[in-house]
C-alpha cells in the first residue's frame, strides 16, 4: 500500500509522521494509501528549507528561471498520461477530463516560460535634470499555496510556476484527499533543474493550514476551496500580515433566452453540469430557462442524461466517473431528499444507478430538478455534485436579478442567438467570469480566474497579469548620477526641474 508523504529540501520527506489519514480510490471505495499529516514542526522544516533557497533562486537571472520551466513544461507534457492516472485513482475522473485537467495545468506553465517579458519594468528617461526613473517588480520571498481536491494537478499549477518564475519559492499544501499528483509534481520540477527547497509540498489539514498561516516566514498565502474556510484563511492570513488571495465556493447560473440555440444550449448544459461528476468551481448548477424554454429544452437535456456513460475513470469511454469521497456522496444524497422535501420535481434520478463490481465505490449518476424555487436549499447551496437544478423565469430581468442577488458569484453563462441581449447582459451581470454561448468560462492562462462577491476573498485574480503582480512587489527607483552642478544642500521636498 502505497505511503504519500511531504517533499521537503528537494527530495521525499524521512521522517516519521504523527498522523496519517486513508487514501481512497473512488470508484471502488478500497484504501489504496495512506498520506502523512503535517504539524507545525515539519511546516516550519519546510519554511527554512524554503527561505534558504529563496535568496539565491531570486538572484538566479531570467534565463536560468526560464530554462526551467520550459524543461518542467516538456516533462509535464511527457507525463500527462501517468499524472492524468494518478489522479483518476484518487479524485476520481475519467482519463479524457484528467488528461484536460494536465493540458489546463500546463498553459500556465507555458505563460510562465514567458516570465522575462511580463517582468520587465518602465524606464522614464529624465524625469527631472539628470534624473532617470525605473520601476522594477520583485519576488517576495517565501509563498505558499493550499489547494482543494477536485483538480490536484492544474489549481496548484494556477499557482506554482508564475510563483517561482517570479523568484518565490513555493509551499504547496495539497488536498489530504488526493494528495500524490503533488508529490509527481514535486519529482518532475526536480528533473527540469528547480534548486532545491524552490518548491515544496507539506501534505496534511486543517492542522497544516492553520501553521501556515501563522508561519511569520511565509509573505503571502493563495487558496482555493470551499467559502467557509476561504474566508478563514484570508482573514487569519491578513491578520498574521500576509498577502492573500482566497478563491471560494460557487453556484454558476446558466442563463437560456427563448432564442437560443437548443441543440447547443443541451450539449452545454449537460457538459457543464455533468462534467468532472458536478465538482468543478466552473459547473453549471442552475439553469435558469426563461419564457418558455424550459418545456423545449428538458426533452432535449434528458436524452443527453440517457445516453451518458457513468463508469469507473480508467474504463474506455467513461465520460462521467465517481464522485471523490464517501461524504461528498452522502452529501448529494441529502441534497436530492431535501430538493423532493421542498417541492422541486426530480426527473432525473441517480439514485438509481448500479456499476457491477463497484457497488462500494461513490458512484452517483446524473440528476435533474424541476420547478426549483430560489428559497430551497437545493438552489442556494452548493451541492458539488451532478445534480442541475432547472429555475423558470418569465423575462430577462427576472434571470438577471435571480443571478445578481446570489451570494456566489464565479462564473455565468448566456445562451442567446442575440448579440445585443448577451452584451447587456455581459455589462449588468455581477459575476467574475461571463461566459456567451459558452458553458464553462475558464480564462486562458494570460488573462486572470476568479469569481466576485463570496466567491473571492482579496483584491487579486489568479494567473495571467494579476498572478504576476500577487507574487511580486513593486518598487520604483529614482536616479541622479553625480553632476557638479547639483553640488549643494537642498532641504526643500524634491521637485521637478
Ligand atoms: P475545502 O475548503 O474543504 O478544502 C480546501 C483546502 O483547505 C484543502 O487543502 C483542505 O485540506 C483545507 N481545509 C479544509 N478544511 C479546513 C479548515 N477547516 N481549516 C483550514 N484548512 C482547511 O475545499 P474542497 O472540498 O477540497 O474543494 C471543494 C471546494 O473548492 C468547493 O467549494 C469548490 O467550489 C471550491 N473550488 C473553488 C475554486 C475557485 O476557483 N473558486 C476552484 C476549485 C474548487
Amino acid at each position: 500500500m502505497k505511503l504519500v508523504t511531504h517533499w521537503i529540501g528537494g527530495k521525499a520527506w524521512e521522517g516519521q509522521a504523527g498522523r496519517h489519514l486513508d487514501v481512497h480510490d473512488p470508484a471502488t471505495g478500497e484504501v489504496t494509501g495512506r498520506v502523512a499529516m503535517a504539524d507545525a514542526a515539519v511546516v516550519d522544516a519546510a519554511v527554512s528549507s524554503a527561505a534558504g533557497a529563496a535568496g539565491a533562486w531570486g538572484r538566479a537571472s531570467l534565463a536560468v528561471r526560464s530554462r526551467v520551466m520550459f524543461a518542467f513544461r516538456d516533462l509535464v507534457e511527457r507525463h500527462t498520461r501517468e499524472l492524468a492516472d494518478v489522479l483518476t485513482s484518487e479524485q476520481g475522473k475519467v482519463t479524457t477530463d484528467a488528461m484536460g485537467e494536465v493540458s489546463r495545468g500546463l498553459e500556465i506553465v507555458d505563460f510562465a516560460c514567458g516570465l522575462p517579458q511580463l517582468l520587465k519594468g518602465e524606464f522614464s528617461e529624465n524625469v527631472s535634470a539628470d534624473v532617470d526613473s525605473y520601476s522594477i517588480r520583485q519576488g517576495l520571498g517565501v509563498v505558499a499555496g493550499i489547494t482543494p481536491f477536485n483538480f490536484p494537478a492544474m489549481v496548484p499549477m494556477w499557482m506554482f510556476p508564475i510563483a517561482i518564475a517570479c523568484g518565490n519559492a513555493f509551499i504547496l499544501k495539497p488536498s489530504e484527499k488526493d494528495p500524490s499528483a503533488s508529490i509527481v509534481l514535486a519529482r518532475l520540477l526536480a528533473e527540469a533543474g528547480l534548486p532545491a527547497g524552490v518548491f515544496s509540498v507539506v501534505q496534511g489539514d486543517r492542522e497544516a493550514v492553520d501553521a501556515v498561516l501563522a508561519h511569520r516566514g511565509i509573505q503571502a498565502v493563495s487558496f482555493v476551496g470551499s467559502t467557509p474556510v476561504a474566508r478563514h484563511v484570508y482573514e487569519t492570513g491578513t491578520a498574521a500580515g500576509k498577502r492573500v488571495q482566497a478563491l471560494g465556493g460557487a453556484k454558476n447560473h446558466m442563463v437560456v433566452l427563448p432564442d437560443a440555440d437548443l441543440e447547443l444550449a443541451a450539449d452545454a448544459a449537460v457538459g457543464a453540469a455533468y462534467g468532472s461528476t458536478g465538482q468543478r468551481c466552473m459547473a453549471i448548477a442552475v439553469l435558469v430557462a426563461v419564457g418558455d424554454v424550459a418545456d423545449r429544452l428538458l426533452p432535449r437535456i434528458r436524452e443527453r442524461i440517457g445516453r451518458l456513460k457513468v463508469a469507473p475513470g480508467l474504463e474506455p469511454g467513461a465520460e462521467m466517473g465517481p464522485l471523490t469521497t464517501r461524504e461528498a456522496l452522502a452529501r448529494v444524497v441529502s441534497y436530492l431528499e431535501q430538493g423532493q422535501a421542498e417541492g422541486a420535481a426530480l426527473i432525473e434520478d441517480g439514485r438509481t444507478l448500479r456499476i457491477a463490481g463497484h457497488e462500494n465505490g461513490y458512484f452517483v449518476g446524473p440528476c435533474l430538478f424541476d420547478h426549483v424555487r430560489p428559497g430551497m436549499s437545493i438552489y442556494r447551496d452548493e451541492i458539488f455534485g451532478p445534480v442541475l437544478s432547472v429555475v423558470r423565469a418569465g423575462t430577462y430581468e427576472e434571470a438577471l436579478a435571480l443571478v445578481n442577488a446570489n451570494a456566489y458569484a464565479n462564473g455565468v453563462a448566456i445562451f442567446t442567438n442575440d448579440g445585443g441581449a448577451a452584451r447587456r447582459f455581459q455589462a449588468e451581470v455581477q459575476v467574475g467570469m461571463v461566459g456567451i454561448n459558452v458553458p464553462i468560462p475558464v480564462p486562458m492562462a494570460y488573462y486572470s480566474f476568479g469569481g466576485w462577491k463570496q466567491s473571492l476573498f482579496g483584491d487579486v485574480h489568479v494567473h495571467g497579469r494579476e498572478g504576476v503582480f500577487f507574487y511580486t512587489r513593486g518598487k520604483v527607483v529614482t536616479a541622479r548620477w553625480p553632476d557638479p552642478k547639483h553640488r549643494g544642500v537642498n532641504l526643500g521636498f524634491p521637485q521637478m526641474k
